[in-house]
């Protein structure tokens, strides 16, 4: 699963790695977490298809378990290339594993600084965001989640 969305997409997601769905499909975010996803866009006034959407991994981790290390450093160069190609104005990296892909040394976990934005060392704007699969399990995050999207639907219409 590579990725969908425009090539020229101002707002790139970045998921941890396709689910079961996703893995059938190839289209990533069409499962529960993807349902939850895009009503949440919708709500905040952002175009699905106007987003690129990707993994950090492009293979379905089996039983669905976090991709390992190793995995994710092997799926890197073609994250790194979509990013190349794309260049969006913001990155959304969605739960820890693809927070920790972008800032290897972040102690803590999202809950703490999602919505923020921050700077990659290559000078990339990456927002953390509450991963709406943990937000399925624990409701209380869908405000955080619902809070984050309409910050960054504003930071959007600022640049433009
Ligand atoms: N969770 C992810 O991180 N990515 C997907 O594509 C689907 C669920």
């Amino acid at each position: 699963m590579f990725g969908v969305g425009p090539g020229n997409a101002d707002v790139m997601l970045v998921g941890e790695g396709p689910g079961d769905n996703e893995d059938k499909t190839g289209i990533p975010f069409s499962g529960p977490a993807g349902q939850l996803l895009n009503a949440m866009l919708e709500e905040a006034g952002l175009e699905r298809d106007d987003l690129y959407i990707t993994n950090i991994v492009k293979c379905r981790p089996n039983g669905n378990r976090v991709p390992t290390l190793v995995e994710v450093s092997i799926c890197k160069p073609w994250l790194a290339r979509q990013i190349e190609i794309i260049s969006p104005l913001i990155i959304v990296a969605i739960g820890n594993p693809a927070v920790q892909t972008f800032f290897p040394n972040v102690k803590g976990g999202i809950t703490k600084f999602h919505g923020q934005f921050w700077t990659t060392q290559s000078g990339r704007t990456v927002m953390p965001l509450i991963h709406t699969a943990a937000a399925l399990r624990n409701e209380e995050w869908i405000p955080l989640i619902q809070d984050d999207l309409h910050k960054l639907k504003r930071w959007l219409d600022e640049q433009r």
